[in-house]
């Protein structure tokens, strides 16, 4: 299950591929197509053309709202630091699960300071989702609930904390198995490191494993 995941805001109308222009009002309409979410934005005149009724009965639909569009700037607002709201988009894009709680504490801080907003919460799965809107960019992330205990929270808060004053761990180099260091380390690392063993490769470290099994008598 997708539990988290952004998805911009469309440019043009999702039924009749008409641009959106600066301050047109529009109608969202969100639907669980699992493991996704699937947003689709459309302008006035072409919500007027579906049956309503017929929207919400659609499969998988879970919500509708009306929104103004915002023309985005051409260049980005400020200039690049960790921020709540960079951190949370990196951590989403990650999507390693290890990080949805301090992903869910993110979004609570940008909702107090206004930067998102709530547009819906529904339950799936038996866990509470919150769909969560960029008030500028009408990005929408949605956030399912960590349920996190009392005695989590303080670990989680850290956790945040540690995010954004160091900003995410670099990736850790992969742990080279000691019968192929040697090779690896005296020759070319850079080369080495960035690309997968190639089929020989494994092929002979698979040989070498099997060697190392048998039995010593
Ligand atoms: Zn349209």
């Amino acid at each position: 299950m997708d539990e988290w995941n952004i998805q911009s805001r469309a440019r043009v109308c999702c039924s009749c591929g008409q641009p959106f222009a600066d301050g047109q009002p529009y109608h969202t309409l969100l639907f669980d197509d699992k493991p996704r979410f699937r947003r689709h934005d459309i302008c006035e005149l072409c919500w007027r053309k579906e049956d309503a009724a017929g929207v919400r009965n659609a499969p998988g639909f879970v919500s509708r709202w009306q929104g103004v569009y915002e023309t985005p700037p051409q260049k980005p607002d400020q200039m690049y630091r960790e921020t709540a709201e960079s951190l949370l988009r990196k951590l989403i894009e990650l999507g390693d699960t290890r990080y949805q709680p301090a992903s869910y504490i993110l979004a609570v801080m940008l909702e107090r300071k206004r930067i998102l907003k709530v547009r819906d919460q529904f339950v799936r799965d038996g866990r509470r989702v919150f769909v969560y809107e960029h008030h500028k960019s009408g990005d929408l992330f949605t956030i399912a609930d960590p349920e996190l205990r009392l005695d989590q929270l303080e670990h989680v808060q850290h956790q945040v904390a540690d995010l954004l004053e160091h900003g995410l761990p670099q990736p850790q180099e992969q742990p080279h198995p000691s019968h192929t260091a040697p090779c690896v380390e005296l020759g070319t690392p850079d080369v080495a490191q960035e690309h997968p063993p190639t089929a020989q490769e494994s092929a002979a470290q698979t040989g070498a494993d099997a060697v190392r099994m048998e039995p010593a008598n």
